[in-house]
């Protein structure tokens, strides 16, 4: 094995590098549960990397880059490890880059009002300065104990708080990152003008290592509405939260329960303070009377499963429930939850008074840290947070459920939720398949089992016309997969990595599939005349329609564009390649978005096809490349645009001042020229 701390030292004089054992441990994994499942079976650290550096600056950043570069060796950018998708998996003769030490605050401006932080900073102590000042950035994702603001803009996180706030994405206003050159550039979003941040945010560590964020900021929230509404069923009560998202009520909060997730949530979801548990001896399984009982009722997940999901079942635990929060600093927070009143009972919610949201938000963060115990019982639970539009949402609710569990026991809640659709939450449980055990032994059967959940409820989420990931990420567990959603935009984003990474240097083996052609993805269905999707308020419109055309059209179905006059002249696909003056500022409602989805033609001639899901997490937003990007490399071909009732009342945020239309930095521009070469 090179002595990789040893040359690092040499060659980086001043900067702390380690190849301790204990530190080659620490860092040879992320909370992927499938690392686990290894550690239980004897193997804690398979994938040890050669050496770990803590570069302190971003010149440090680049200057680790730049002798990675020259001298050929790999690096795996590092937050906090708290992915859950395997994006941390490094070898012996890799890097690891801990951004922890870039903690900084650099500035915060009140009145736009809007903060630079450096990317290694984590999260409680983040939103702790911030609420000191009297501001949140409103990014809660539950690891906020655990990750950091480069991990989530890494992974296009989402935080329980998306519904007032949008995820990560909606919240970066510029990146700083180090490309794979070494190069220190700073990328800047633009209104009407080509944006190279979404390329970045969801990149994974695979193009460049972000070193500081400018993130928009909102004032702390002094008031809050809290409600509980049970319904008969889950369908019933995802149609209230679509209902609540398209009437233009904006829950900072809104988390639907399954009927047996509803009953837990009741409960508050948690053990009671101060229940001790007795753990077995590290590697030992427990043979505690409770980790038998659970390992005998997973071997039989799909009789579990078919009872509890069973309308019988659903009516005993007493239904599904949603829970919201409304938030501000005003009355506003009040008046929210009494409208979401009004319109929760109005189609069958009953209500279940404040405590649920109450209790929920006490225990906000508790659910997550509780794993341990299962893995240590011998078994085995995850989470796959899957997202559709509102019309494919039942199927890809049945779908995965039915997928899923076959193999382990599944619950599941919606806790993201847009105008044009949703992110559903599962989380499973599972067992050893009793068929494998003889022939594999426990643990191996443990995840055989594990890796057969996943892959045929993957397959059942693409099928559904649902994203594979909302806010997970990809890593190595889903990327083999990556193909069937993404198709040809799977070479886009290797294009994008050789322009970003020409040298292939950075976290490499993550995000992508092997080069292998995987599934292609399912033929797009043809839209209906109008193009139109009611239920998710999305119109798939050809790029060649005159907009004037289209509005008049959707105005005879009481719907609209929502555009101003000036901006209704000339085709869709011109507009959105000029950068689509005149619509509606995208900070004014973070929830919402202009378009969904869309069809393009690259400038060689391959196809790409974005389907519409809301707000993947399954690499870079793609689209980047065709709105405000002047046709620069390739063409719309129809777009799925957000489409909005005509007397709907429009959300507006606390005000966001910033540049709208910076101009385009020579580094900009040198990315911009890389790009179109290596597309
Ligand atoms: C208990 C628990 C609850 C969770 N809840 C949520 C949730 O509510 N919402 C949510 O979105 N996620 C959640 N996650 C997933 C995880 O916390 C997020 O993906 C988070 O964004 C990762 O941040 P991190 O700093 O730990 O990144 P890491 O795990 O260290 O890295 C994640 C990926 O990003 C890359 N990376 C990290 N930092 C940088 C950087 N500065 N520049 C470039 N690349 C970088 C890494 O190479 C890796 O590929 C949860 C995880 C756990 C364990």
């Amino acid at each position: 094995m090179p002595d990789l701390a040893g040359e690092l030292s040499r060659a980086l004089p001043g900067m702390r590098a380690s190849s301790g054992e204990a530190d080659r441990v620490a860092y040879s994994r992320d909370l992927w549960p499938r690392h686990h499942l290894d550690v239980r079976a004897g193997q804690p650290a398979e994938h040890r990397p050669g050496a770990i550096v803590w570069p302190s600056s971003t010149e440090e950043v680049a200057r680790v880059v730049r002798w990675a570069r020259e001298r050929g060796v790999a690096l795996v950018p590092f937050g906090a490890g708290s992915g859950v998708c395997g994006g941390i998996a490094p070898r012996e003769d890799v890097v690891v880059v801990d951004l922890k030490c870039l903690d900084r605050i650099r500035t915060l401006d009140p009145a736009a009002p809007v903060v630079e932080v450096e990317a290694g900073h984590m999260g409680v102590p983040f939103e702790q300065a911030l609420g000191g000042r009297g501001f949140t950035l409103g990014h809660f994702p539950s690891s906020i104990l655990c990750s950091t603001v480069g991990g989530w803009v890494a992974a296009r996180s989402a935080g329980q708080c998306s519904g007032a706030y949008g995820k990560i994405e909606d919240m970066v206003s510029s990146l700083e990152c180090v490309t794979g050159m070494g190069e220190v550039v700073r990328l800047r979003r633009r209104q009407s003008g080509v944006d190279l941040v979404p390329l970045v945010v969801g990149s994974e560590g695979t193009m460049a290592i972000v070193t500081s964020a400018e993130l928009r900021l909102h004032p702390a929230p002094t008031c809050r509405g809290f409600g509980a509404w049970s319904f008969p069923t889950t369908p019933d009560g995802w149609q209230a939260m679509r209902a609540l998202f398209q009437s233009g009520l904006r829950p900072a909060v809104a988390r639907l329960y399954d009927p047996f997730d509803a009953m837990l949530a009741k409960q508050g979801g948690v053990k009671k303070e101060g229940t001790k548990r007795t753990r077995p001896a590290a590697g030992a399984r427990s043979r505690s009377f409770g980790g038998t009982a659970l390992r005998a009722v997973l071997r039989r997940p799909g009789a579990l499963n078919d009872l509890l999901h069973s309308r019988v079942a659903a009516r005993a635990l007493g239904g599904a429930m949603l829970v919201v929060i409304f938030e501000g600093t005003d009355e506003g927070a009040q008046r929210g939850l009494d409208e979401a009143r009004t319109l929760c009972e109005s189609i069958g919610g009953v209500w279940e008074g404040e405590a649920p949201a109450r209790r929920w938000l006490a225990h906000r963060y508790s659910v997550s840290y509780r794993q341990a115990p299962v893995f240590a019982d011998g078994a085995f639970v995850d989470t796959m947070e899957v997202a559709a539009r509102w019309s494919k949402l039942g199927d890809l609710y049945e779908g995965v459920r039915r997928a899923l569990g076959e193999h382990v026991f599944v619950m599941a809640h919606f806790s993201h939720a847009y105008p044009d659709g949703c992110c559903i939450y599962f989380s499973f449980a599972g067992s050893a398949d009793p068929g494998l055990v003889r022939e594999l032994g426990w643990d191996a059967a443990c995840a055989a089992t594990y890796d057969r959940a996943w892959k045929s409820a993957l397959a059942a989420a693409v099928e559904a016309g649902g994203t594979l990931a909302h806010h997970h990420g990809v890593g190595r567990s889903k990327a083999p997969r990556l193909r069937s959603e993404l198709g040809h935009g799977v070479d886009v984003v290797r294009s994008l990595m050789k322009a970003f990474d020409p040298a292939g240097i950075l976290n490499p083996g993550n995000l992508l599939p092997s080069p292998a052609p995987g599934t292609p993805p399912p033929a797009s269905s043809p839209p209906s005349p109008l193009g139109l999707d009611r239920d998710s308020l999305l119109a798939c419109i050809d790029a060649g329609t005159d907009l004037a055309a289209a509005e008049r059209q959707l105005n005879d179905t009481d719907l609209t564009l929502d555009l101003s006059a000036s901006s209704l002249s000339g085709s869709l696909g011109e507009w959105l390649a000029r950068g689509a003056p005149g619509a509606r500022d995208r900070w004014l409602d973070p929830a919402d978005q202009l378009l969904a989805g869309l069809d393009a033609t690259l400038s060689d001639g391959r196809p790409l096809v974005i389907h519409p899901a809301p707000r993947r997490a399954v690499g870079p937003d793609l689209t980047a490349l065709f709105v405000g990007a002047g046709g620069r490399f390739g063409r719309i071909d129809r777009a799925w645009m957000r489409v909005h009732r005509r007397d709907a009342t429009r959300p507006t945020a606390p005000a966001f001042e910033i540049d709208r239309d910076p101009t385009v930095s020579d580094g900009e521009r040198t990315l911009l020229d890389d790009i179109t070469r290596a597309l």
